[in-house]
């Protein structure tokens, strides 16, 4: 035999012992990861309690029709989320515990995984607010985990010989959202959800379902839905993060931008400095630079900056309300295509040459990147007509600094600022 059938025999062998765990339901050849269960042992700190972040999780719970989860079937599920999304690390480890782990979705959202008798059970935690998880995210993250889930069912069913259709495979399990509520979770099924916008659980304590429906939230609508309310007074209350003000400039033609400028209290003069100051850059860049204008010089009057001003500007400027909502929005044909090719992180040479490709999007690119306002305007000094150069230090600068610094987050941040070189990424990553 050659070396590498040899090779390839043994993990064969290995995999049907249930040694080597293949994380997803595909053929031993077309992936070249495995995961080795024996081998997780670290005990899964305690996930259930939930109250540190009540204010800003989601929860899901899926209960499998039989006792307990096999550990081969559990290292199926976690294996192939996995290759989804990339594990966080703590300490320089990382999040990968005896049938549980943690995930970075995003630079602010983490997803946790554990399985407990027959259930797995699913948070997703965004840093900052409920408000900042966006609809396409959990979603997608929802029709993922189920997929995966009926696909590992499947196969686990079919390998020990008790056939089931693919089409009954649904009935293996039940699905219920949840919201933390004090030391636990408190669930409803889906079509409970569906009924009502509030609930009272046993505790006595209302529980909003707004953001429960997010999981199963559908991401082909593009713009707001008809019934769309728009977001409650709590919400408009919140301060625009750097990253709205981009995603919120992105959508305004720059003659409307003006008017809305003046409407939110920043003078003529003001605007015509920013023009002059950021000129060489795209429309989208110079809006983006004169909102966050607006906004540091709202707080530095002491003032709080908030979504609620900015509806309020676009109210009497006559601009769909609603270009607040999409900034809640992601792009989910990119979210879909995670994958963990596009988990590594790009090297050196790869961001330079991007930095030909992209265009001209280096300021909205960094906001959206999550480099700071700070270190955009230190990086425009640096070079100042020199757009490759700049757009290169502003990509190091995320480099150096992202919890999630790899080629699936870029390619969504370049979409989202409708910059160029997707594919380029896309095509480096394998
Ligand atoms: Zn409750
Ligand atoms: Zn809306």
């Amino acid at each position: 035999m050659q070396d590498d059938s040899i090779k390839e025999f043994v993990i064969q062998l290995l995999v049907h012992l249930d040694i080597l765990i293949v994380p997803k339901a595909l053929t031993i050849s077309s992936t070249c990861v495995y995961l080795v269960p024996c081998m997780i042992k670290t005990p899964r700190p305690d996930f259930n309690n939930l109250q540190h972040h009540v204010e800003r999780t989601i929860c899901l719970e899926y209960a499998l029709a039989q006792n307990s989860i096999p550990s081969a079937l559990a290292y199926k599920v976690i294996g192939a989320a996995i290759i989804n999304w990339p594990l966080k690390e703590e300490n320089g480890k990382p999040c990968l515990y005896h049938k549980a782990a943690v995930m970075n979705v995003s630079e602010d959202d983490e997803l946790s995984i554990w399985l407990e008798d027959n259930r797995v059970m699913v948070s997703l935690t965004n840093q900052k607010s409920l408000l900042s998880i966006s609809p396409d995210v959990a979603a997608s993250i929802q029709e993922c985990l189920t997929k995966n889930i009926e696909s590992s069912l499947l196969f686990y069913f079919n390998s020990f010989g008790k056939k089931i259709k693919p089409t009954k495979v649904s009935e293996l399990y039940t699905l219920v959202l949840g919201v933390p509520c004090g030391t636990g979770v408190c669930f409803k099924s889906v079509e409970e959800v569906n009924e009502a916008d509030y609930w009272t659980c046993d505790k006595e304590k209302k529980h909003e379902t707004k953001y429960l429906l997010y999981w199963i939230f559908d991401k082909s609508q593009k713009t707001c839905a008809f019934e769309c309310k728009g977001l409650s007074y709590s919400e408009l209350r919140t301060e625009p993060s750097d990253k709205h003000l981009v995603r919120l400039g992105g959508q305004i033609g720059i003659k409307s931008f003006q008017e809305l400028y003046l409407q939110l209290g920043m003078t003529t003069r003001q605007w015509e400095n920013t023009l002059d100051m950021y000129g060489r850059h795209s429309r989208e860049g110079i809006m983006v630079m004169a909102l966050v204008k607006w906004k540091d010089s709202k707080l530095s009057d002491l003032e709080d900056p908030s979504l609620k001003d900015l509806a309020n500007a676009l109210e009497k400027v006559n601009l769909d309300n609603h270009v607040i909502c999409q900034v809640f929005r992601e792009e989910t044909k990119l979210l879909d295509i995670a994958d963990f090719a596009l988990q590594q992180t790009p090297s050196d040479g790869v961001l330079k040459e991007l930095s030909y490709k992209v265009g001209n999007c280096a300021l909205q690119l960094g906001i959206e990147l999550g480099v700071s306002f700070d270190e955009i305007e230190n990086s425009l000094f640096k070079f100042p007509k020199d757009l490759p150069g700049l757009i290169e230090d502003v990509l190091m600068k995320w480099k150096a600094t992202s919890k999630i610094k790899t080629f699936h987050s870029l390619m969504l941040a370049l979409k989202r600022v409708h910059g160029r070189g997707v594919n380029y990424l896309q095509k480096m990553s394998k």
